[in-house]
């Protein structure tokens, strides 16, 4: 892992550095192959030994930080790469992507999701926030809030917070548990250890109805979560960012990073894979993002729908016909 390893961070980041030309140059296609890439090193599936701490908070690339334009101008074509794949996988039809965002507070959630998904048609994609149930939802299993807004094939859904919450905030504050309305039987010691194989199993139902999902945890450091929290006290217009909330489920940092690894290590796999997505650099974490959304839509070998002869014919008759109109 690491990015300045060598420099040979997979030939795409550094060279973007020098190199912003190269890039631009890039056909669709080669332009998506980096992406993937890039995806790749931070791509978590199958890893029973994954160990957060093997993961980075940041970028490991000074050049970074200074490197707003660059960042802001390769985001941009990442961002349209995504909106021409948007537009095959809506013409196609057939598959549909979930993109779930889990991260601790001021991570960047809201952030990666307005920039990342700037270029995609409207019509094609919902994004829905997760905060805790009321009334109605807790009279229902967990799950239920989550399948009403699961995307049909063709478009993309987005989870900003999601049925994950069930294996973090409730297993940090084991009390939201007890509020949960369980029978007392099923509350037991293997509560998460059920839920964490019953998430998986949902994925992999999922993915056998052809809907992959996408899942990205934003992996920001305490010291950064403090600097952005500041900014939000001291800055009028992020004030209502805030809430005092935050500072406590910051005391609870080392449970949720605990939450964290073991859901990951129990829930990542080939076709639902979690992104460890280095955060403390908002710049940087949405073009990972962008790169892990791409990775997903690329596997699905999407094109537009073919068109028959006839339809060819057709279509060149009333062309004639409009031609002709005075
Ligand atoms: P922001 O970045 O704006 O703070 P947010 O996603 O943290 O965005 P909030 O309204 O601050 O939004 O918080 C939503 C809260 O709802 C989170 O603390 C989350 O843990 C909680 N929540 C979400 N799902 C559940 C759940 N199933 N049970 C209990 N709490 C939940
Ligand atoms: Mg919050």
């Amino acid at each position: 892992m690491g990015l300045s390893s060598g420099g040979i961070i997979i030939n795409f980041i550094p060279s973007i550095m020098t190199n912003m030309k190269e890039i631009k140059g890039l056909n669709s296609q080669e332009f998506i192959t980096r992406a993937r890439k890039l995806a790749e090193t931070y791509r978590v599936a199958n890893d029973k030994e994954f160990r957060l701490k093997d993961y980075s908070h940041e970028a490991d690339d000074d050049s970074w930080i200074d490197k707003k334009d660059h960042a802001q101008e390769l985001l941009e074509i990442g961002v349209e790469a995504l909106s021409e794949m948007q537009d095959k996988l809506y013409a196609h039809d057939k598959w549909g992507l979930l993109v779930i965002f889990q991260a601790m507070d001021a991570a960047g959630k809201d952030g990666a999701i307005k920039h990342v998904m700037s270029g995609v048609n409207p019509q094609g994609c919902e994004v829905t926030a997760f905060k805790a149930p009321n009334a109605e939802e807790l009279d229902h299993d967990y799950l239920w809030r989550c399948m009403k807004h699961l995307p049909e094939r063709g478009r993309i859904g987005i989870f900003n917070r999601s049925y994950y919450e069930e294996v973090l905030v409730v297993r940090v504050h084991e009390e939201i548990l007890r509020s949960q309305k369980l029978p007392e039987e099923l509350i037991h010691e293997d509560i998460w250890k059920a839920r964490l194989k019953d998430i998986r199993n949902f994925e992999a139902y999922l993915n056998n109805n052809g809907i992959l999902v996408v899942k990205i945890f934003l992996h920001v450091s305490k010291k950064e979560q403090k600097k952005r929290f500041l900014e939000r006290i001291e800055t009028p217009e992020k004030n209502w960012k805030f809430s005092k909330s935050d500072l406590a489920e910051r005391k609870f940092w080392k449970e949720y990073m605990d939450a964290y690894e073991h859901l990951i290590r129990k829930t990542a796999t080939e076709k639902s894979p979690w992104y460890v997505v280095p955060a403390d650099n908002k710049h940087y974490a949405r073009i990972v993002v962008a790169a892990a959304i791409l990775h997903s839509l690329d596997s699905m070998g999407l094109s537009y729908p073919k068109v028959t002869e006839e339809k060819v014919a057709e279509l060149q008759l009333i062309k004639q016909q409009l031609l002709a109109e005075e």
